[in-house]
C-alpha cells in the first residue's frame, strides 16, 4: 500500500462493541448518560441489545442474574461516579451470591482525578470498586481494549464466578488507530471457564464418608444449579437414593415434589442426618454456620462438599471431605466411583417422608382458603397452582413474608426458575431480575412481591412497559413492612414501618400503559394473574393482604438485635 493512501481507522466506541460480539455477548443493561450514551446508542445500531433502566442499581441486578442463568458474564453500562456507585450495589452483590457479571463505567479524565482538580464526576472508581468485587481493571489505550474486556471475561466466569468491575474512561472512546492493527487487538476468549476436575484421592474420601452413613442427606445450593448439570446431578441424587434438600434457588433442579425432596422436612433432616453432602451450598447464616442446635449439636455430622472454590472448604466448620471441582465434573467422578451402591436404610428415608408428608398436610387446608382480607395462605395456595400449570414460567420473589412464605409454599419443577434475594436477603432485585429473566429466557415471569420490596425497584415497571416484556407482577399489600398495623407511640408521624393506608399499586402500572389490577380475593387473584400469564401483557396485580398478617422480618426475626433496657 502506497503511504499515500488513506488508512482506515476505528476508535474506542468501536473496539468496545467488537470485543463485546466477539465473545457472545448480546445483551447490554444500561443507564445512558456521560460519558457512554453514544456507546449505548452505537452497540444498539451493530445489533446488541440494549436495554436502558431508570436506576443503574436494577440494571447492575438484572445483569448479575443474566449471569446466573446463561453462565456468560453479565454486562452492566454505567456512566461514572454516581451511576457507577449506584451500579456497585449489585456488582458486590453478584460476587457474594458467586454470579458473572461485568460492571462497566464510564469514567473521568485520569489526570485530573489524579490530582483531584475537581473534574466532572470526578472519582477514583477502580479503587472503590477493587474491594467489593472479584477483580478490576482499567484500559487506558485503545490497542488495550481487546486484552482488558477478555480479562475481565475470564475472571468473571472462572474459578468461582463473581463480579469483575472494567473502567472505561472518556478520552479512551474517542482515541482512533489502525483498523486493521485494532482487528488484531481483540481476543476471542478461549475456554472462559475450563473444566476443574477433582483430584481421584478426594473423591475416594468423600464416596467413602459418604457409604459409612446412616442418615445421609445432600444439600444442592444455586452453586449446583449454576452448573447447568442437572442430569447428573438427578442421577446421583436418584442413584445413592439420599434425601435432597434445595436451598432457594436451588429449588427445581430436581422437583419439589420428588419422592426424596426433603424440603419440607427442613428441621428434620438437618438436626437428625449424620452425614451431609453439600452440592454448591455454603455453609453460611442460610444454613446456620453448619453448627448449633438446628444441626442436632452436640452430636457431631460429618460434612463433604462439593465447590469449584477450595478457601471455601472449613469456613465455618470442619470439612471431612472436600472435594474440590465443578460441579459437573465433580458429581460425574463420584458417580463414576460409586460402583453397586446401597441405598440409605429405610428407617431413615421413611421417617423423613413420614415428616414431610405430615407437614404439607398440615399446611394444605390454609392453602384453600378464600378468605376476605387475604392472608399469604389463601394468596399463596392459588399463586401455588399456577405456577404448578406453568412450570417454564421465572419466578422472581423478594419480600420478608412474601419471600419466606413463597419460598415454603411454592414448589418448583425445574432447574433456574425460582431467582430471589440470595446470600444478601437484598430488598431490590425484583424489577431487574424480572427483566432480566423475560430477557435472558423468553419465558413468561411472575413476580411475587411484598409492597416494601417492590418500593425499592417500582420505577422499572415503566421499563417493563417500555420493552414490553411479559411479567406480571404481584405485589402482597399489607400498607406496610412486616405489617401495616404499627403505631407511633410519640407522635403524628407514621410509624417507621407502614405506608399509606390503602395505597394501589396498579395504577402506576396503568400510567405507563400497563395492565393494572386490585385484587382483594384469592379468586379474583387467580383470575388476574392467569390472564397476564395468557396474554404475556405488562401487568401489575395490587393484591390487598390483611395488614395485620405478618410477622417481624419473616423467618429472621431472630437476627433483629433488642434494646435489654426498659423504656424510659
Ligand atoms: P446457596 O445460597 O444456594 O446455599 P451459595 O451461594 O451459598 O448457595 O453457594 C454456592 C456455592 O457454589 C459457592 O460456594 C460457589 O463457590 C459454588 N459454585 C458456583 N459455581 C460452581 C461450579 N460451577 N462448580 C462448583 N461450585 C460452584
Ligand atoms: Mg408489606
Amino acid at each position: 500500500a502506497g503511504t499515500n493512501e488513506e488508512r482506515e481507522l476505528t476508535d474506542g466506541f468501536n473496539l468496545v462493541i467488537d470485543a463485546l460480539k466477539l465473545n457472545g455477548i448480546e445483551t447490554i443493561y444500561n443507564v445512558p448518560g456521560i460519558p457512554i450514551t453514544d456507546l449505548g446508542r452505537m452497540c444498539q445500531a451493530a445489533g446488541l441489545r440494549v436495554l436502558s433502566f431508570r436506576h443503574e442499581q436494577n440494571a447492575g441486578y438484572a445483569a448479575s442474574i443474566a449471569g446466573f442463568l446463561t453462565k456468560k458474564p453479565g454486562i452492566c453500562l454505567t456512566v461514572s461516579a454516581p451511576g457507577f456507585l449506584n451500579g456497585l450495589t449489585a456488582l458486590a452483590h453478584a460476587t457474594t451470591n458467586c454470579f458473572p457479571m461485568i460492571l462497566i463505567s464510564g469514567s473521568s479524565e485520569r489526570e485530573i482525578v489524579d490530582l483531584q482538580q475537581g473534574d466532572y464526576e470526578e472519582m477514583d472508581q477502580l479503587a472503590i470498586a477493587k474491594p467489593l468485587c472479584k477483580a478490576a481493571y482499567r484500559v487506558l489505550h485503545a490497542a488495550d481494549i481487546g486484552i482488558g474486556l477478555a480479562r475481565a471475561i475470564r475472571a468473571a466466569v472462572s474459578g468461582r464466578p463473581g463480579g469483575v468491575y472494567l473502567d472505561l474512561p472518556a478520552k479512551l472512546f474517542g482515541q482512533v488507530m489502525d483498523a486493521e492493527e485494532g482487528k488484531k487487538s481483540l481476543v476471542k476468549v478461549i475456554d472462559p471457564a475450563p473444566a476443574q476436575i477433582p483430584a481421584p484421592d478426594a473423591v475416594k474420601r468423600a464416596l467413602d464418608v459418604l457409604k459409612g452413613a446412616k442418615r445421609p442427606l445432600i444439600i444442592l445450593g444455586k452453586g449446583a444449579a449454576y452448573a447447568q448439570a442437572d442430569d447428573a446431578i438427578r442421577t446421583l441424587v436418584e442413584k445413592s437414593g439420599i434425601p435432597f434438600l434445595p436451598m432457594s434457588m436451588a429449588k427445581g433442579l430436581l422437583p419439589d415434589t420428588h419422592p426424596q425432596c426433603a424440603g419440607a422436612a427442613r428441621s428434620t433432616v438437618l438436626k437428625d442426618s449424620d452425614v451431609v453432602l453439600l452440592l454448591g451450598a455454603r455453609l453460611n447464616w442460610l444454613l446456620s454456620h453448619g453448627k448449633g442446635k438446628a444441626w442436632g449439636e452436640p452430636h457431631s455430622k460429618k460434612f463433604i462438599q462439593v465447590d469449584i472454590e477450595p478457601k471455601e472448604m472449613d469456613s465455618n466448620v470442619e470439612i471431612a471431605a472436600p472435594l474440590v471441582g465443578d460441579i459437573g465434573s465433580c458429581v460425574e467422578a463420584l458417580l463414576g466411583g460409586m460402583g453397586s451402591w446401597t441405598k440409605p436404610s429405610a428407617d431413615w428415608t421413611g421417617a423423613v417422608t413420614k415428616k414431610r408428608d405430615e407437614n404439607v398436610a398440615k399446611m394444605a387446608p390454609r392453602l384453600m382458603n378464600n378468605n376476605v382480607p387475604m392472608d399469604y395462605h389463601g394468596a399463596l395456595g392459588v399463586l401455588r397452582t399456577i405456577v404448578k400449570e406453568r412450570p417454564d414460567a421465572m419466578l422472581v420473589n423478594e419480600g420478608a413474608n412474601a419471600l419466606d412464605l413463597t419460598r415454603g409454599i411454592i414448589d418448583m419443577y425445574k432447574p433456574r426458575k425460582r431467582i430471589d434475594v440470595g446470600t444478601w436477603g437484598v430488598m431490590g432485585i425484583g424489577m431487574g431480575y424480572a427483566i432480566a429473566a423475560a430477557v435472558e429466557t423468553g419465558k413468561p415471569v411472575l413476580c411475587i412481591e411484598g409492597d416494601s420490596a417492590f418500593g425499592f425497584s417500582g420505577m422499572e415497571i415503566e421499563t417493563i412497559c417500555r420493552y414490553q416484556l411479559p411479567v406480571c407482577i404481584v405485589i402482597f399489600n399489607n400498607d406496610g413492612i412486616y405489617r401495616g398495623t404499627d403505631v407511633n407511640p410519640a407522635g403524628n408521624d407514621p410509624a417507621t414501618t407502614v405506608f399509606v393506608k390503602g395505597a394501589r399499586y396498579d395504577k402506576m402500572m396503568e400510567g405507563f400503559g400497563g395492565i393494572g389490577v386490585n385484587v382483594t380475593s384469592p379468586d379474583e387473584l387467580k383470575r388476574a394473574v392467569n390472564e397476564a400469564m395468557d396474554s404475556g401483557k405488562p401487568t401489575l396485580i395490587n393484591a390487598v393482604i390483611d395488614p395485620a398478617a405478618g410477622s417481624e422480618s419473616g423467618r429472621i426475626g431472630n437476627l433483629n438485635p433488642q434494646s435489654k433496657l426498659k423504656k424510659k
